[in-house]
């Protein structure tokens, strides 16, 4: 419907607008009933409905009405499946519209800085591109279906210590390449309706008072056309946070905030058409929420459940298979170990904390998959709320292990051990859960391990064990889902969205993490996940990217439409992909770029596209991938701008981050122009670099070289040491060693030259 949005804020009173800005309670914005206009309700996220009807909080602790839980961020990233990520959105966007919930909280989008974050199962991935495409996935679902997303938490959440107070300090290129890059795809690409700052300060200042964040990056350069939100709490001066480009307060508070604007505005501190512009982007969103919704809207519970089966045995990643194992075959006697079989761990802790519409019994689905020729039995093996061996629990599990023909092992991390709220403090599996696999491992030579955790886990007890099936958190239907890929209903198809290192201390930010007091430095920069493993050099236990299948895929024909360009133009890659397993399956195809040579600092290698398909035992398919500007730039903070050095680049096409099997290289010609300011200070090397410069430095340089006896052509044995000499020695050096010849006045008159050329340098 047709509304004239800038007359009706013109209509609307300063008390009106300021209230507007703030929350009318815990989950619904405030309408103006004079006008007609309604308030609407917002609720969690990300990867079910959290709607609360009588009781309210933000950390999942009571009551909300029944709805499907699909596999957290961290497993459904593991399927590098958008189109998956939007089918969910597309399902949760149906259940928000029988619920009448017009903007679902979510996805989160942050990057996992450390394994230990206690918001990484919601999280999506520690590489900006996946990250930000399986979002985009998810926003254009919930969309599609006329319900509003929130993209949270903007920006550079990557911890929960602290989370209210903590100053993330964080260089702008590494903002731009990692932290914020993971929110740029997806606001571009899928226009969430609002975008939820965090809790904590970004280089000095609130993120929701982060004017450059809020207002100059996320509205004026990435042309996000909603509105910001806080986080639940997340406002500290309101007034400060509406200029900076906050439009909304959440919860309500008490009336507090809207004084704080009305004040502001009184008294001259925050201009008027500030505030009219913040109404007028909220009267957007209520209107495209009441124009969208759906009447009388209700959703299939069944067909919600079978889709998040679905979802959750394509984002499982099976780690390791050996002597083919898995998939089980329908017969002989199979032992279920582990309490999580029966009471199986399938969702995170806070306020993602949903109220699933039903939970499958792992023993039950998998009794039912196996089938009547298949002799099941179960045993707890320890008890889930404790850490301590159950002797007697312990027994027991073994003696049933030993009787049984295979034995499986349902161990994980219990919800105390990762939640929002605190950070892990440590990868361990609890002790009892160890003990479990390493006492069956004693009696049983075949020993399969079903990993239930939101993040990744050391595992020295590897070597002892066949296979390893990771869950991740897998929704409300990760017993079926588990069973289908035990059995071979389904073909394993997740890969790793994050490295799994050896160990705690191998990590980047192990160092600077969580930080000291309310301060963290990022001091790894852009090394995170397998940029830093990859680039050091160090053995992750299982890399980023990689993930089994029972089938085998190999690759061929690596091509590219050119092999130069300029940063202007675009380049094809295509590769062939063929099935030569006997089984159909999934391939995630991974293209990773490496700078062959660079002046500044890189990594070894980052993902920049990726696709899953799908192959028939013996098919091929050829998959293409388009490469721009974005692809082979870095982010070079003094052009302000994203830059390609010019020179070669490697393009590799692998099955994961340490499986390239095909590569190649282009060149890429720089179009940018770079007018750097000299000063006495410059360096001889870095004046050079410009040949146009070499000509204006020739006569001062033979001046210096007869009078100082420095370098020129009869070095000798010291050529090389006086050429670096000359490189990194500054200008002003030439008038010091001189020896008269040169004095101050010719220096800055050189200076006057060099700074006034009429062209730059090709950056
Ligand atoms: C969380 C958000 C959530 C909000 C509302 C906060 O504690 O950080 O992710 O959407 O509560 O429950």
């Amino acid at each position: 419907m047709e509304r004239n949005i800038k007359e009706l804020v013109q209509r609307m009173t300063l008390e009106e607008k300021a209230g507007m800005c703030s929350g009318l309670d815990f989950w619904h914005l405030k309408g103006v009933e004079r006008l007609d206009i309604p308030s609407i309700m917002v609720t969690d996220g990300p990867h079910g409905l959290r709607k609360q009807d009588s009781s309210a909080d933000h950390l999942g602790l009571m009551a909300s009405v029944p709805a499907t839980c699909f596999p957290s961020a961290a497993g459904l990233a593991s399927s590098w499946d958008t189109e998956l990520a939007r089918q969910v959105g597309v399902a949760l966007g149906e259940e928000c519209q029988a619920e009448d919930v017009a903007v679902l909280l979510g996805p989160g989008v942050n990057i996992k800085r450390s394994p230990l974050g206690g918001r990484n199962f919601e999280y999506f991935s520690e590489d900006p591109l996946l990250s930000t495409r399986m979002a985009a996935g998810h926003i254009k679902g919930v969309q599609s279906q006329g319900v509003g997303t929130s993209l949270k938490h903007f920006a550079v959440n990557n911890q929960e210590e602290r989370r209210m107070s903590i100053d993330a300090v964080v260089d702008e290129r590494t903002l731009r390449e990692i932290y914020l890059a993971s929110f740029e795809g997806a606001v571009k690409d899928a226009q969430p309706w609002t975008v939820m700052n965090s809790y904590n300060k970004v280089n000095g200042t609130y993120a929701g008072e982060n004017e450059w964040l809020l207002t100059d990056i996320l509205k004026d350069e990435w042309g996000h056309e909603g509105i910001v939100v806080s986080d639940w709490g997340a406002v500290n001066e309101r007034a400060d946070a509406l200029a900076a480009g906050m439009e909304l307060e959440m919860p309500a508070s008490g009336g507090i905030g809207e004084r704080k604007v009305i004040d502001a505005v009184e008294n001259g501190e925050l201009s008027l058409e500030k505030l009219d512009r913040a109404v007028e982007r909220l009267l957007t969103l209520i209107f495209k929420a009441v124009d969208h919704k759906k009447e009388n809207a209700t959703y299939d519970k069944e067909e919600h459940h079978q889709l998040a089966r679905k979802v959750s045995s394509e984002s499982m990643v099976l780690l390791k298979n050996e002597e083919g194992i898995l998939p089980l075959q329908r017969e002989g006697s199979v032992a279920l170990i582990g309490a999580f079989a029966r009471k199986p761990r399938f969702q995170g802790g806070g306020s993602s904390h949903i109220n699933p519409t039903q939970v499958d019994d792992i023993v039950d689905e998998m009794t039912r998959v196996a089938g009547e020729e298949v002799e099941l039995s179960y045993a707890p093996g320890y008890r889930i709320e404790a850490d301590d061996v159950d002797e007697s629990l312990m027994a027991d599990a073994i003696q049933t292990a030993q009787a049984a023909d295979t034995a499986i092992v349902f161990v994980g991390l219990p919800d105390r051990y990762e939640s929002e709220g605190y950070d892990r403090s440590h990868l361990r599996l609890p002790d009892n859960h160890i003990r479990l696999i390493e006492e069956v491992a004693k009696v049983q030579p075949r020993v399969i391990v079903v990993l239930s955790n939101g993040s990744p886990v050391e595992m020295p007890w590897l070597p002892k064990v066949q296979a390893v099936l990771e869950a991740y958190l897998g929704g409300q239907a990760v017993g079926g889902a588990i069973a289908d890929l035990l059995y071979g209903e389904v073909n394993p198809s997740g890969k790793l969205a994050e490295t799994f290192p050896a160990q705690l201390s191998h990590n980047p930010s192990y160092l600077n993490f969580p930080g000291e007091g309310d301060r963290v430095d990022y001091r790894e920069g852009i090394f995170v996940g397998y940029r830093y493993y990859d680039t050091k050099q160090i053995d992750p236990l299982f890399p980023f990217g990689y993930g089994l299948s029972y089938t085998t895929f190999e690759y061929a024909d690596l091509t590219v439409n050119r092999t130069e360009l300029t940063d202007q133009d675009e380049v094809q890659v295509s590769v062939r992909v063929t099935n030569t397993g006997d089984r159909a399956g999934k391939e995630i195809v991974q293209l990773y770029i490496r700078d062959v040579e660079s002046t500044v600092i890189r990594p070894a290698k980052e993902l920049k596209a990726f696709a899953k398909i799908q192959l028939e035992p013996g098919e091929s398919k050829v998959i293409g991938f388009t490469l721009d500007k974005r692809s082979f730039a870095y982010c070079n903070v003094d052009m302000k701008d994203w830059h390609v050095e010019t020179g070669e680049f490697e393009i590799q096409v692998g099955s994961s981050s340490r499986d390239i099997h095909l590569h190649t290289r282009v060149t890429v010609e720089s179009t940018a122009t770079f007018i750097p300011t000299y000063t006495r200070n410059s360096t001889l090397g870095d004046i050079q670099r410009d040949p146009a410069n070499k000509k204006l430095l020739e006569q001062a340089l033979k001046q210096f070289q007869e009078a100082s006896g420095f370098g020129g052509d009869d070095a000798g044995d010291h050529a090389d040491m006086m050429d670096a000499m000359m490189k990194y020695m500054p200008l002003r050096a030439l008038v010091a060693f001189s020896g008269g010849a040169m004095n101050e006045e010719d220096m800055n008159e050189l200076l006057e030259k060099l700074n006034n050329k009429d062209h730059g340098i090709r950056a």
